[in-house]
């Protein structure tokens, strides 16, 4: 057996760990303060409710889930998204009879069988939200400033958002025969996936990188001409609503996202000059997708945002903070014989909520300081024979080796108060 993760996932080391837990609290922090609450979901669910809650037709169902069979037969996958999980709870919940919109946000792995490449793994971690329950454009605009503010909280203000209406069933399959009408003479430049989708799913034509498909689509009829008149005012009320927030976007005739399942409002975000690889998350209204994955008809929406390809830019554009020490204070024996009341210290300091640790090997006092350096103690504190005597400790503080004696007795007190004044 070869001892290495499987191809397309990865371990998160302690070191890169300590950068995802402050990008996922600036995301739970920013959720929480625009009334979103956490969903855990399974990450794995009956494979139909991706195939009816993310399209038959499109990439992931196609090609890319993770679906297997258990032991009793059942068809299951671990889930390639977060959207459809979130439908699946709020129906068998019924939480649609409550106070409304509900109002979720999910953080977590997603898998799906990709061609690994830079920032792209087969389990990758997305942050998602998702709101059933009001059709109201304001909302939208919510949805989407949510996105922008956790992008700004963590340092990343040069964003493009890109923004377009998907329109509705009814305007679409208007849209669909014309855009089938544009493609129809040029079937044979398409890409082999595109010859696929142009009479299931044409809209993804215009979203292939493809040169050919490229070709194809010049002059493309938009979907703006084809928007019947609600579809036309809600997506005005979503544009007035970012402009009065002061959010800039981009509309992009080109934008609409992989799922079936979208209407109305799409939006993504990029970050431009990271290379062709630049959405860093995006989504849209789904006023469908609950009916379809049998519920009642609510609508929705929501976004995910990578958090692979966030923190590849992070690190690039050097906004991570200074990694943090791993422990504040540091005990050292002077001679394995004060072990035991080191241990005693070590753990009062631990009760006290002190981020506290020592060394386990008995090594010499020196090697134990270089461990307490390495750890980035701030403070350590020696227990040797004269401190066992005047019941005293010795406490350096490491920024500049000055020493004080403190009474056993008073210890607790004096550390918090160095501490603080570092
Ligand atoms: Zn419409
Ligand atoms: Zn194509």
């Amino acid at each position: 057996m070869e001892l290495k993760a499987p191809r397309g996932t990865y371990d998160i080391l302690p070191a890169e760990a300590q950068k995802w837990q402050y990008i996922e609290q600036i995301m739970r922090q920013t959720a929480a303060s625009f009334g979103f609450q956490e969903i855990r979901t399974p990450i794995f669910e009956h494979t139909e409710l991706f195939q009816r809650g993310v399209g038959e037709t499109t990439d992931i169902v196609t090609k890319e889930m993770y679906s297997f069979q258990d032991k009793s037969r059942r068809s299951l996958t671990l889930r390639p998204e977060g959207t459809a999980s979130c439908v699946r709870s709020l129906i068998e919940h019924r939480l649609y009879g409550g106070v409304m919109p509900v109002k979720w946000y999910y953080q977590g792995p997603m898998f799906r069988y990709d061609r690994p490449q830079a920032g792209r793994y087969r389990q990758f971690h997305q942050f998602g939200v998702e709101v059933f329950g009001s059709s109201d454009p304001l909302l939208d605009a919510e949805v989407i400033i949510l996105m922008l503010e956790i992008l700004s909280r963590l340092g990343l203000t040069e964003y493009e958002l890109h923004l377009n209406s998907v329109g509705c069933p009814a305007c679409r399959q208007v849209y669909r025969k014309k855009l089938i009408a544009h493609l129809a003479p040029q079937v044979d430049k398409l890409c082999k996936d595109c010859q696929k989708r142009y009479e299931q799913n044409p809209l993804r034509v215009l979203d292939c990188k493809e040169a050919g498909c490229q070709e194809a689509t010049v002059g493309f009829p938009v979907i703006m001409d084809s928007l019947c008149l609600e579809c036309q005012e809600h997506y005005g009320a979503v544009k007035k609503a970012l402009s009065s927030a002061g959010v800039s976007y981009l509309h992009d005739d080109r934008l609409v996202r992989g799922l079936d399942y979208y209407t109305k409002t799409a939006f993504e975000v990029h970050i431009p000059g990271i290379g062709a690889q630049s959405a860093i998350g995006g989504g849209g209204r789904y006023d469908g997708l609950v009916k379809e994955c049998g519920g009642p008809e609510i609508p929705g929406i929501g976004f995910a945002l990578g958090i692979e390809r966030i923190l590849l830019i992070l690190e690039q554009k050097n906004r991570l903070p200074a990694p943090a020490a791993a422990c504040d204070v540091f005990v050292v024996a002077m001679d394995p014989a004060y072990a035991g009341s080191a241990f005693e210290l070590l753990l009062e300091l631990r009760r006290a909520g002190l981020r506290a640790d020592q060394d386990y090997n008995r090594r010499s006092p020196k090697a134990q300081m270089k461990h307490a350096d390495r750890m980035g103690a701030s403070l350590v504190l020696f227990i040797g024979e004269e401190e066992m005597e005047k019941q005293t400790v010795t406490v350096r503080k490491m920024k500049d080796s000055r020493q004080l004696s403190v009474s056993r007795a008073e210890i607790l007190e004096n550390i918090i108060s160095l501490l603080a004044i570092d």
